[in-house]
């Protein structure tokens, strides 16, 4: 086999081979459907929009005060800077830039599950930029590639929908930064190649260029190398970091004790109150940079987050009122997807404190609310919408012991209504000549006995008919194909035993093919 002999020849047998390679892999120039040779005017460069940016501070806090709960503080600070970084992007972007701006990247600092996440998350949300979360542990576990962090970048592209432009001005955020802080006095030693670490993400804090497309992904690889040899770079090979926000967050066990130390030792005007700084919990709002550097970070890295923020432990009260008044609340999930079966979930005061209070036991902040609202309906959403109850209380009874309260739900529910059952009967009706191409009728005999049959069970009238009737379709093809009928009434016989009528029918329809 010879090798090619031209560019040309080697593109087209390239193109081949990647195409076999990678489905749907292509690369201006490469379009699997272009006659080679044909493909010369250049790729329109995509049109883009301005960034507009239209928020003032209170706007953005308002905004968060309608899914985020307390963090009062957090909130602000983070309306604060996030307006002026997206002010800065816009006027660089509209070319105003004043001198150099120095990024306000954020350090959040708090316990898992008081909205950490939720927070940047919503803002990224409202300013509209694509937004990336990933865990530090990830990069120091592996033992460290460069290229994973550059993955970030790359990510955000992706939630872009791959518009490059719009990834430059997006948000990272990295979560349990605290345990890339290298050995220190706090980690008894242990060593996560934290400094490593450190140093890549510094270098994508302040302003790099990464690749679009990552040195592990084969066909990225050759994409770019095709698009390299038809003509050197394109805008779209780099993404500048230069605007990307970036929000670190941890948790920061132990660096209470650091502050508090220092503070003891410091002003003696602080020593005075620094007792009660340690009592009201707030100690963390005291951390300063040489705490930080104890802590385990680089010096250079600690400097490029100057915006730090605390978020405090969420109580008993703060879960409740997440409960009922964040327009992200779980609770409105929960009466959705009720719901959607027709039934009305009454959430009772006592219930939603008796949610919250299991919750505070979790120990993961607002996590706490799903894992207990798991276990608290998970039998009653797998039951409830197959039976005639169409609506129940959530109340603190409920919340303690669900599977009693579901079982009473169940032997209570009242029968449905005559009208109502006629309507069911009718759309089980309906779907049957659907699916099977036969018109089914219940006589009046049988609807009275089909309704008091499914009382007898827990089910609904729809679903009792679904598994009484489960094998009818088979019987009354025999009978159609023997008698041509496709037409039947179904009365009360049906209703009582569907396989002894059914039988007795089938037989009969032999006999009358017979005669
Ligand atoms: P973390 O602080 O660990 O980043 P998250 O922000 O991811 O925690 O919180 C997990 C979920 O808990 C959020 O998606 C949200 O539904 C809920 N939640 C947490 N804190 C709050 C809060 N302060 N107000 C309202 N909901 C919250």
């Amino acid at each position: 086999m010879s090798g090619p002999t031209s560019p040309e020849e080697f593109q087209k047998q390239m193109q081949e081979f990647l195409q076999k390679q990678f489905k749907g892999f292509s690369a201006p120039g490469f379009a699997g459907a272009a006659p080679s040779g044909t493909d010369t005017t250049p790729e329109p460069e995509p049109k883009r929009d301005a960034f507009e940016f239209a928020h003032k501070p209170r706007d953005v806090k308002a905004h968060l005060d309608r899914f985020v709960i307390k963090q009062e503080e957090a909130k602000k600070v983070l309306s604060v800077a996030l307006c002026d970084h997206y002010n800065a992007v816009h006027q660089a972007f509209e070319g105003e830039e004043q001198g150099h701006y120095t990024k306000q990247n954020v350090m959040l600092i708090g316990p898992t599950g008081v909205g950490k996440t939720y927070l940047i998350r919503s803002i990224a949300e409202l300013i509209g930029v694509p937004f990336v979360k990933a865990d530090a542990t990830k990069f120091s576990e592996t033992g460290y590639v460069g290229g994973d962090v550059e993955d970030l970048v790359r990510d955000l592209v992706r939630q872009a929908d791959g518009d490059v432009e719009r990834a430059r001005y997006g948000i990272i955020y990295i979560d349990e930064i605290d345990k890339i802080a290298s050995a220190s006095e706090q980690h008894g030693g242990r060593d996560v190649s934290g400094q490593g670490v450190q140093t890549t993400l510094l270098k994508l804090m302040e302003e790099t260029e990464v690749p679009a497309r990552s040195q592990h992904d084969m066909a990225g690889q050759i994409q770019a190398m095709m698009e390299g040899m038809r003509g050197g770079k394109k805008e779209g090979d780099t993404i500048n970091t230069r605007h990307i926000l970036f929000v670190v967050s941890g948790a920061f066990a132990h660096l209470d004790k650091i502050v508090g130390r220092r503070l003891k030792e410091s002003a003696i005007g602080f020593a005075a109150n620094s007792q009660e700084v340690v009592e009201g919990g707030r100690i963390l709002e005291h951390a300063k940079t040489p705490d930080f550097i104890k802590f385990g970070f680089e010096p250079e890295f600690i400097g490029r987050l100057p915006v730090r923020v605390v978020c405090h432990p969420l109580s008993v009260d703060d879960l409740e009122a997440i409960l009922k008044t964040s327009e992200g609340s779980i609770i409105r999930q929960y009466k959705q997807s009720f719901a959607a079966y027709g039934i009305n979930a009454r959430f009772e005061n006592n219930g939603l404190r008796r949610i919250a209070e299991l919750a505070i036991d979790e120990q993961t902040g607002a996590r706490g609310l799903m894992t207990v609202c798991e276990k608290v309906f998970r039998d009653l959403k797998f039951e409830l919408p197959s039976s005639r109850v169409r609506e129940f209380a959530v109340d603190d009874a409920l919340v303690d012991d669900p599977k009693t309260v579901l079982q009473t739900l169940l032997e209570n529910a009242p029968e449905q209504e005559a009208a109502e059952v006629d309507e069911t009967l009718q759309q089980f009706a309906d779907a049957f000549t659907e699916q099977h191409g036969l018109t089914i009728a219940f006589t009046a005999d049988a609807r009275k006995r089909l309704a008091s049959l499914a009382g007898e069970s827990s089910l609904s009238v729809y679903d009792f008919c679904k598994s009484h009737f489960r094998d009818l379709h088979f019987g009354l093809k025999l009978i159609s194909g023997n008698t041509g009928t496709t037409e039947f009434e179904l009365d009360e016989s049906f209703a009582e035993d569907p396989d002894t009528a059914l039988s007795e029918r089938v037989v009969a329809s032999y006999k009358s093919k017979k005669v």
